[in-house]
């Protein structure tokens, strides 16, 4: 990845944003563990980019924004660190291992991921052997693709109209199975579920949902590359699920749930581009005639 050196102003400007806002500074020798969100770059947090322009060394994940990495100090070493099309590009031992010897060699070591780092992340994994190991860590939390991924499709992850209980799940567990769950309590227990990683398993999670008592007919949205450009959101029944899953594009949230049905209103982006504005207002206008 390009590391641009023309960024000296901007990192400067970081620097005096981090100081009036009274930031902790980026120790030597301490592990960042932070979120930069799904994808739009105006979505990480000011600590992340704080510690992005701080940072002697940043591990990175493949869902991460390339522009970000742009104002890390020149000389700052970036490593990749991520997945590419489900296949471990890294062992997540051989990460943690490299974090606590950077960690040791006295370096500021930023671990940046997509979204918040403790979300389906591995976060935890992390933090938990840099504990053990004794190294100082921070955890920067970032905006989850289940949470402002939706917000870009124009779907609240929560409205008191639809429901009051949300439940985030993977649809792919750490053998890359569909993870054994308790499929009739999450059918019964949670209006509204947003999956993870659910694109090759979405027609069985759906047929499960379905035998425990869902509506075939209920609303589901599969929103890909959500807050960025190539942004796709699919509209679809449960029933239909596994069918709209296997057109999407990776990276996808799947959303299951009536909260769906507010995107008719709230598509912002949509509006934005003139689309459902346009429409919107012609229909309207034939109203009033
Ligand atoms: N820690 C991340 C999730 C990592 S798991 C977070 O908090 O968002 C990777 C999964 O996140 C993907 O398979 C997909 O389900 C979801 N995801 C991440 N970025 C996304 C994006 N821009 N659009 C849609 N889904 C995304």
């Amino acid at each position: 990845m390009p590391q641009d050196l023309t960024h000296a102003a901007d990192r400067a400007a970081i620097q005096r944003l981090s100081t009036a806002l009274n930031l902790p500074a980026f120790e030597k020798g301490w592990v960042w563990l932070a979120g930069a969100g799904p994808g739009d770059p105006g979505l990480i947090t000011v600590l992340g980019l704080h510690a992005i322009a701080a940072a002697d060394v940043i591990l990175y994940d493949s869902l991460l924004n390339d522009g970000l990495l742009g104002f890390a100090r020149p000389g700052a070493e970036l490593i990749f660190a991520g997945k590419r099309g489900g296949k471990h590009s890294c062992k997540q031992s051989d990460i943690s291992r490299n974090l606590i010897s950077l960690a040791h060699k006295d370096k500021r070591v930023l671990r940046l991921k997509g979204g918040d780092p403790l979300v389906f992340g591995r976060g935890a994994e992390e933090a938990l052997t840099l504990a053990e190991a004794g190294v100082p860590f921070r955890i920067v939390p970032g905006v989850t693709a289940g949470i402002g991924g939706l917000a870009y499709a124009g779907i609240p992850v929560t409205h008191r109209d639809t429901n009051h209980v949300v439940t985030f799940l993977t649809g792919h567990g750490a053998d890359g199975k569909l993870p054994e769950l308790d499929w009739v309590s999450i059918a019964r227990g949670s209006p509204t579920l947003v999956l993870y990683m659910a694109r090759k398993y979405a027609g069985e999670i759906a047929a499960k949902l379905i035998a425990a008592g869902r509506t075939p007919t209920e609303p589901a949205a599969i929103v890909s590359n959500a807050s960025l450009a190539d942004q796709t959101v699919q509209i679809t029944t449960l029933a239909e699920l596994g069918s709209a899953a296997s057109r999407s594009a990776a990276p996808a949230i799947v959303v299951i749930g009536e909260n769906v049905t507010l995107r008719e209103q709230m598509d912002w982006l949509g509006a934005l581009a003139g689309k459902t504005l346009l429409a919107k207002s012609r229909g309207a206008m034939k109203d009033v005639c």
